[in-house]
């Protein structure tokens, strides 16, 4: 997506450590005129899918999902992080390896919201290693609902999530996938 790599070039910061920042228009402070593009081009990208959730995990994914979730006209479910022991029952819950802090974490969903009847379309702002959609997406087969595909904003594309997530057979849509980047030069696109 055109529009989103040149908000990358001219607002991004790459960090060490692999990290880019987009807090400026994306996860922190949000342009609302922009993610509504990014809403529509999912919209395209999935169009004939049919979908009853979107699915996404707190906390910078869900201004995207629910943005995205205008276009659809379904709910947004977002996983909750969470640290509390003795949860089972009544939620699904899974382990996600936090890229950006280093951290293991359970994720949790209540069984209230997902079941067998739900298609799900997966929304996240970033794909780095792919331990975030292997988490939602292990949330959706213990609900024993199908998945429509999950759609990335910005996908790492030197990093291993991606392929992993396609060798799956999951379809996946990332708006911008970055071949490598760099603190001095910036970021460079596949294309
Ligand atoms: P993964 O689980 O694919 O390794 O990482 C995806 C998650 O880590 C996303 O939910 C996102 O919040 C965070 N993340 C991964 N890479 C970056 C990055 O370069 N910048 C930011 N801001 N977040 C990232």
């Amino acid at each position: 997506m055109k529009l989103l790599e040149e908000r990358i070039q001219r607002d991004g910061v790459v960090k060490e450590g692999n990290v880019l920042k987009v807090d400026s228009f994306l996860n922190h402070q949000m342009d609302i005129a922009f993610l509504e593009e990014i809403g529509k081009e999912f919209k395209r990208r999935f169009e004939g899918e049919k979908i009853t959730k979107i699915l996404t995990i707190e906390a910078s994914g869900i201004g995207i999902a629910c943005i995205t979730a205008r276009y659809f006209q379904v709910p947004v479910l977002f996983a909750k992080k969470t640290q509390t022991k003795n949860i089972a029952g009544e939620v699904y819950t899974s382990k996600v390896e936090s890229f950006t802090h280093g951290k293991v974490y359970d994720i949790i969903v209540s069984r209230q919201f997902l079941d067998s009847g739900d298609r799900v379309l997966i929304i996240d702002d970033f794909l780095a290693n792919g331990k975030a959609l292997m988490g939602l997406f292990d949330i959706v087969t213990q609900a024993g609902a199908s998945l429509a595909g999950a759609g990335i904003v910005i996908e790492k594309g030197f990093q291993p999530g991606g392929q992993m997530i396609r060798d799956m057979g999951i379809r996946l849509e990332s708006l911008a996938i970055i071949e490598s980047m760099d603190e001095q030069t910036g970021c460079t696109f596949r294309k």
